[in-house]
C-alpha cells in the first residue's frame, strides 16, 4: 500500500489534468495522494472527484512559498479545508502576486528584445497560480529557448535578466494559515534548499513534519531528514513531486510512500476536521473554466 503526497496539475505548474493524474496514480498502484499544487486548492474538488473514480484515497493540500530568516521554503499544508475563507483569500493574493510577476518578467524579456507577449505566457498556463515553468515553455513556442532547462538557465534562474522574487508568506504565517484551515504543515523537499536550518525556529512555530522523502532527496539525505523528524517528534512524508511532462519524464511512480505514513498523519488531525469531512464538499468553482 503505497502513496504519493506531493504532486502538481495544470491547476498550477503541472502539466496533467487532474483526472489525468489520477489515472496515473492509479495505473502506478497508489492507494493514496495528495495534490499540492502551487498557492492554489482550486484543483482539488476535481482531483477528489476523480480519485474517487479511481478507488484512490484523496488529500486536499497546497504547497506555499514561504520564507523565514530570509530563508526561502516550501510548506505544503495538508487535509486543508479548502472552503476555508481565510486560505483562499491569501491564496487569491499570492494568485495576484503571480500574475503581476509574470507580466514583469515578460517586460524584463522584452527588454532583452525577446519576442514574448504576456498572452503567449498566459495563454499556456490558463490557470489562475502561473509560474515560470510557464514562461519557459512559451519561450519554447517562441523557439526562443530548446527546452525548459535552457530556459531556466539562460533566463529564469535567480540572478539571470528574467528573474523576479516571487512574493513569499512569512513561514509563521504560512503555518498560522494552514492550522485555520484544519490542516498539517510540512516543510517540503528541505534538502533542495537545504532549509535545515529553519527547522528549530519552525518548530518553534508549530511545524508538523517533514517531506523527508522526495524525488531530488538521495537516500542519505532522506534519512538525514527522518532522523531530525524522529528527533523531534515530527510527521514523516514523502511525494515525487510530479510535474506532469514538463520535467521530461513524469516523476509520479518515483516515490512509494508507505500508507502507514498517511496513517500517522490522520491520527495527528485536530478532531473538527473528521466532523467537517461529514458534510459533503460542494463546489468551489464551475470546474470548466480551466483546462
Ligand atoms: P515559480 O513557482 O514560478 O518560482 O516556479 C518554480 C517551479 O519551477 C518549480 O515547480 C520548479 O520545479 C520549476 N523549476 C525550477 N527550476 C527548473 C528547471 N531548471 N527546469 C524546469 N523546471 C524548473
Ligand atoms: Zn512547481
Ligand atoms: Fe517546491
Ligand atoms: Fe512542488
Amino acid at each position: 500500500m503505497f502513496t504519493d503526497l506531493h504532486l502538481h496539475t495544470n491547476f498550477s505548474d503541472g502539466t496533467y489534468t487532474p483526472e489525468k493524474l489520477a489515472s496515473e496514480a492509479q495505473r502506478f498502484g497508489l492507494v493514496a495522494v495528495a495534490l499540492t499544487d502551487h498557492d492554489t486548492v482550486e484543483g482539488c474538488t476535481r482531483m477528489r472527484a476523480a480519485c474517487e473514480a479511481n478507488r484512490i484515497e484523496f488529500i486536499p493540500a497546497s504547497e506555499l512559498t514561504a520564507e523565514i530568516n530570509g530563508i526561502e521554503l516550501h510548506m505544503l499544508g495538508y487535509f486543508l479545508d479548502v472552503e476555508n475563507p481565510r486560505l483562499l483569500q491569501e491564496m487569491h493574493r499570492f494568485q495576484e502576486g503571480r500574475t503581476e510577476r509574470i507580466k514583469e518578467i515578460v517586460s524584463r524579456l522584452r527588454q532583452l528584445n525577446i519576442p514574448l507577449q504576456e498572452e503567449d505566457v498566459f495563454g499556456i498556463a490558463q490557470c489562475k497560480s502561473p509560474g515560470r515553468p510557464h514562461v519557459a515553455r512559451a519561450l519554447i513556442q517562441r523557439k526562443v529557448c530548446a527546452n525548459l532547462d535552457e530556459a531556466f538557465e539562460r533566463f529564469l534562474k535567480k540572478n539571470r535578466p528574467g528573474w523576479v522574487p516571487k512574493e513569499k508568506i512569512p513561514a509563521q504565517d504560512a503555518l498560522k494559515l494552514i492550522h485555520e484551515a484544519g490542516g498539517l504543515a510540512v516543510l517540503a523537499h528541505p534538502g533542495l534548499a537545504r532549509s535545515e536550518e529553519a527547522i528549530p525556529a519552525l518548530i518553534e512555530a508549530g511545524l508538523d513534519g517533514i517531506e523527508c522523502f522526495h524525488s531530488r532527496h538521495s537516500p542519505a539525505s532522506s534519512e538525514f531528514y527522518v532522523n531530525i523528524a524522529e528527533e523531534n517528534n515530527l510527521l514523516v512524508t514523502g511525494g515525487s513531486d510530479c510535474h506532469g511532462m514538463n520535467k521530461g519524464k513524469p516523476l509520479i511512480g518515483s516515490i512509494k510512500l508507505p500508507y502507514e505514513y498517511v496513517r500517522l498523519l490522520k491520527e495527528r488531525l485536530p478532531s473538527e476536521h473528521f466532523a467537517r469531512q461529514s458534510h459533503p464538499i460542494s463546489v468551489l468553482n464551475n470546474g470548466n473554466d480551466l483546462v
